[in-house]
């Protein structure tokens, strides 16, 4: 999977889980909770197998990159 994609794919996850949390919250129905964990982990599962700088192969972090476009390990500049 590339970077962008891998972005795209959290963004979207990431989006969900906010929806999931809302309905949650506005239907007071555990349900929602729960399927909004299931999101969280997969987001993680992406983050932590293709969320990772090309050149040290070391995992980015967060994808609010903004203010660090470089790798925080080896300084390569991130482009998704
Ligand atoms: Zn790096």
């Amino acid at each position: 999977m590339k970077l962008k994609t891998a972005k795209a794919v959290m963004w979207v996850l990431f989006a969900i889980f906010c929806v999931l949390i809302l309905l949650m919250v506005l239907t007071k129905s555990a349900p929602f909770g729960y399927a909004a964990i299931v999101t969280i982990i997969v987001y993680g599962i992406i983050n932590v197998a293709f969320w990772r700088c090309p050149n040290c192969g070391k995992c980015i972090g967060g994808i609010w990159l903004g203010k660090y476009n470089h790798c925080r390990y080896c300084g390569e500049e991130i482009k998704p």
